[in-house]
């Protein structure tokens, strides 16, 4: 599949964005057969946005075959694929409710599996973990994300906090710009796995709590930054690029 019929340059630039990500999660393992979704708003006044083709492994998503959708799900323009229902929902909630969302990630990878469903959640104590402190969210599981009535309760669990943990289900992280949501959610991955890691060892060390908030300060100056989160999502794109191109079609 090329180029869309009426794709403007910016949706274009949109789709490469998006198809990079998902052949950069494929290429860190963030996959999960033909589940799971990354989504990226589309640029302009409807609240369009872009996903991942139903029965498609991340390894087959290319720009031309990203769906764009509407809030209710339904594929606008041509296409012979269809959305998931149950990976759909938890996009539409935070991209129709929350005007700077335009990035959604969401991954069932085992380190972040196993940290939502232990008691503790997320334990500040280590590197990674320490600079997300104070911007974790946690909601509650209630079951397959297929119920539209469960989207308030969602939002009010996730408020303004980027980084989610989806209780007994796995990790998501939301932006207003894709290569920022991208390193939220690569720092939450990497602070569940060092935890899992760690777990073997006996207990953790915790931090205190005024290294924490010194943390917290300096590390949201940097993971925020558009410019930094750029040149890393960048850096990955070449790494993507040097064993495939096909996803930039
Ligand atoms: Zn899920």
């Amino acid at each position: 599949m090329a180029r869309p019929a009426n794709c403007s340059d910016a949706e274009w630039q949109a789709r490469q964005d998006l198809a990079g990500c998902y052949r950069i999660f494929h290429l860190l393992g963030w996959t999960e057969m033909i589940y799971n979704h990354i989504s990226l708003r589309v640029p302009g006044p409807e609240r369009h946005f872009l996903i991942n083709p139903f029965g498609l492994h991340y390894s087959e998503v290319c720009a031309g075959n990203l769906l764009k959708v509407d809030l209710a799900g339904r594929v606008i323009g041509d296409s012979p694929y269809q959305v998931n229902a149950a990976g759909f929902h938890p996009h539409a909630t935070l991209h129709g409710a929350i005007d700077d969302c335009h990035c959604v990630m969401h991954t069932h990878t085992t380190a972040g599996m196993a940290v939502a469903s232990s008691a503790a959640g997320l334990q500040i104590s280590n590197f990674y973990a320490a600079q997300l402190g104070g911007r974790v969210a946690y909601h509650d599981f209630e079951g397959i994300t297929v119920h539209a009535d469960e989207g308030q309760r969602m939002l009010k669990s996730i408020g303004d906090k980027p980084a989610v943990i989806l209780r007994n289900h796995g990790l998501l992280a939301w932006g207003p710009r894709l290569p920022v949501t991208f390193y939220t959610l690569w720092i939450l991955q990497r602070a569940c796995e060092i935890q899992c890691a760690g777990a073997a060892l006996g207990p953790a060390l915790e931090i205190p709590r005024e290294i924490q908030l010194k943390c917290q300060a300096d590390a949201k100056v940097v993971n925020t930054n558009p410019d930094f989160a750029r040149e890393n999502f960048d850096a990955m794109l070449r790494l993507v690029d040097r064993q495939d191109r096909s996803w930039r079609d």
